[in-house]
């Protein structure tokens, strides 16, 4: 306390912040119960009223929290156990309601015997903030800029002050954190997480979240049906179990032999969506539909419904947007007219705030981006700081004005050549480009050659009324090639194995291009400064030190053993180098495949320069709940085999362009 004195910090109780003041979007002040302030920085870190402060700004901020109850029993002392508890004084209690806590009284007594015979002393049930994810809220608010959020702290406020207070200061104060803080950061929303009868139907299961052992590919049963593409009742009819990301549901598989009315019509008619729920640590009851959908998107057609991925056009009257992402972009972003390049945003420190497809829609004037569905308010954000003061450059998200379908296989080029006058042709649409289409009756189609798992076909971004014309054209045009419907978890198996890595999954804010392979799509060279160019040479004069590969498990059974769902440790010869990231099930190499990076360590357990040589040389084995797997390292993507080879995407590497001798 007396360093801050010194530092000039003064803090004042009792008083109550009524306003917050911004001009053009940036902090100015607040209005307090003891006078106006004028300051260039504000944290809302008011608990669970965070969300009610949150309104005192114009634009308002949305700070998504629920207050709930939480009690403890107080008791007169017992014998033999540590009286350490929290204290209970305070005026902020809430009244006992004995109703609601009995049927916690009731396992407590059967876990912890002796509390049958305690003396009652007092029941505190004090209100405690949750956030719809069950994770703390924190970071600059998206609406107002030097507007820090530090809330939602549900129980265990006390124990994450320290971070939480390191963390946010560290925004403050240098413009980024050296942690990854994306799981956590307040843009990690949309304005319907602040609705409060959505807050009121989702937090009633958060709780529990917290305390609950949670299995790999968590899904909420409160606060769905949101966020739906307009083919949704058609994918439901079709046998899809529904998983959510930033509220929009998204077929994590399907289930074919699902008969909609007679296995799910209630009384009213009304038929309920099935949720993804896997709730195990082996091998998930999935595991053969995605088989099959996986088979389909590598030998036959398969169709994903890829709407909710992030959509944004930038646009300028001139070349001002070709600047601007040249400075957002690693990559050389002016491509041709027509062209798709795949890039990272860097931040100041080379790590990734975006990983995106840009489309050049229009010479000069517009690009179309493609981004992770969870990167929607964030990447925004990010874009949005560093457009021209002047105004010449604009974006758009028009995310929900599009329905994305994605065909991925061997005959796609057959089927959608069917639906087209558009010459398909390797020579007229090469892979990597777009166009835009008639499909069907309907018009106006943006096609792009490109899958995000390297298989052979299209995503189509649809006017979203049309979508359902262009779905069912698909659908019946298919059949002759055996057209099926695949979900994320299928998608997720090809782009594991192939070794391709997503943003929020495998990269982060803290990832660099040079240690996850893509040294190839940063171009130095282009003649532009980008964010993130300094950091970078100094990484590539200095050498990685981390280094991502892929892992291919030699022993493990899938059906007996625990499944891998990232985080296990890794080893070579024994010693502990690193954390896989995302895992999956690889139908064609019949194998577990992590992800992960491998660091070098020395003996005071410093990270050392990693180089192709030390990852490649030495035995490796990943470690699943204590039991250790033998494992096969790789460098670079593998070329899976399949029974229709394609030279051009053969050729195309997602992770290392050049092959790395083994
Ligand atoms: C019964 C109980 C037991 C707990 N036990 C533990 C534990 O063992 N370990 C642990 O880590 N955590 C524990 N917690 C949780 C912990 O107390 C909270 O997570 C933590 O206090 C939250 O801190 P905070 O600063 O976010 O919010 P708060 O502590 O709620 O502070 C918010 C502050 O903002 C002020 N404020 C609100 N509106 C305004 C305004 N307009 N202007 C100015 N100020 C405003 C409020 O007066 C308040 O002082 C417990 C909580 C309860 C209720």
């Amino acid at each position: 306390n007396k360093v801050l004195f010194c530092a000039g910090v003064r803090v004042y109780e009792n008083c109550a912040v009524h306003q917050v003041h911004n001009k053009d979007c940036k902090v100015t002040g607040v209005d307090t119960s003891r006078g106006s302030i004028e300051c260039n920085f504000f944290v809302n870190c008011a608990g669970f009223w965070a969300r009610q402060v949150g309104k005192m700004s114009e634009p308002f901020v949305k700070v998504p929290l629920h207050a709930v109850e939480h009690y403890y029993l107080h008791t007169k002392p017992i014998a033999g156990l540590d009286p350490m508890t929290p204290d209970c004084s305070t005026s902020r209690l809430l009244p006992e309601d004995w109703d609601h806590f009995h049927v916690l009284l009731e396992q407590m007594l059967l876990r912890v015997p002796v509390l049958g015979s305690a003396t009652l002393d007092q029941l505190c049930n004090g209100p405690e903030a949750f956030s719809p994810d069950c994770k703390w809220i924190v970071g600059e608010s998206p609406e107002i800029q030097n507007y820090f959020v530090a809330a939602g702290m549900k129980t265990v406020g006390i124990s994450a002050a320290g971070g939480v207070g390191k963390a946010t200061a560290d925004l403050i104060v240098n413009g980024c954190s050296p942690y990854d803080l994306h799981e956590l950061d307040i843009s990690r929303f949309l304005g319907l997480h602040n609705n409060r009868k959505f807050l009121r139907d989702r937090v009633r299961e958060v709780p529990g979240m917290h305390y609950g052992l949670i299995y790999p590919f968590h899904e909420f049963e409160t606060g769905r049906n949101i966020r739906m593409s307009p083919i949704y009742p058609k994918l439901r009819a079709a046998g899809a179990v529904f998983g959510q990301v930033m509220g929009y549901e998204r077929p994590s598989w399907f289930d074919p032999k699902f008969n909609e009315v007679s296995d799910t019509r209630l009384d009213n008619g009304y038929h309920p969506y099935r949720i993804a729920y896997t709730k195990t640590f082996g091998q998930p009851p999935w595991f053969d539909y995605v088989k099959d959908e996986y088979s389909a998107c590598r030998e036959a057609i398969g169709l994903s419904d890829y709407s909710s991925f992030t959509k944004i056009d930038i646009l300028s009257k001139g070349h001002e947007v070709v600047d601007c992402l040249q400075y957002l972009c690693s990559n050389d972003v002016d491509i041709p007219l027509g062209g798709i390049i795949h890039t990272g945003m860097q931040n100041k420190l080379g790590g990734y705030e975006n990983d995106c497809s840009l489309v050049r829609i229009a010479e000069n004037h517009s690009y179309m981006m493609i981004a992770p569905t969870i990167q929607q308010t964030r990447c925004k954000v990010w874009i949005q700081k560093h457009l021209p003061a002047d105004g010449s450059v604009t974006l758009s998200d028009v995310t929900s004005m599009y329905t994305a379908i994605c065909i991925m296989g061997p005959f796609t080029r057959n089927l959608l050549s069917e639906l087209t006058d558009t010459d398909l042709s390797p020579r007229s649409f090469p892979f990597f480009t777009f166009k835009e289409l008639d499909v069907g009756l309907a018009n106006g189609i943006r096609a792009m050659n490109l899958t995000h798992t390297g298989e052979l076909g299209y995503v189509l971004y649809i006017p979203n009324e049309l979508a359902l014309h262009v779905y069912t054209q698909l659908i019946e045009a298919g059949k002759k090639y055996g057209i099926r419907h695949a979900g994320y978890y299928a998608m997720r198996a090809i782009r594991v194995e192939r070794f391709y890595a997503f943003w929020g999954q495998d990269l982060d804010t803290t990832t660099t291009p040079l240690e996850c392979g893509r040294s190839w799509r940063v171009k130095f060279d282009k003649g532009k400064h980008f964010i993130g160019q300094e950091a970078l040479e100094k990484q590539r004069s200095e050498g990685v030190k981390r280094m991502y590969v892929q892992l291919v498990l030699n022993d493990h059974d899938p059906e007996f053993d625990v499944w891998p769902c990232g985080n296990e440790p890794i080893y070579k010869d024994g010693q502990y180098v690193g954390l896989t990231t995302t895992t999956a099930y690889g139908f064609t190499f019949k194998k577990q495949v992590c992800l992960g990076f491998v660091k070098n360590l020395d003996s005071e357990g410093q990270a050392q320069e990693v180089t192709t040589e030390f990852v490649l040389s030495g035995n490796y084995e990943v470690d699943i709940a204590g039991v250790r797997y033998s494992a096969k390292v790789n460098l670079h993507s593998p070329n899976l085999h399949t029974q229709y080879p394609d030279k051009e995407r053969g050729a195309y590497l997602a992770t290392r362009e050049e092959q790395v001798a083994r």
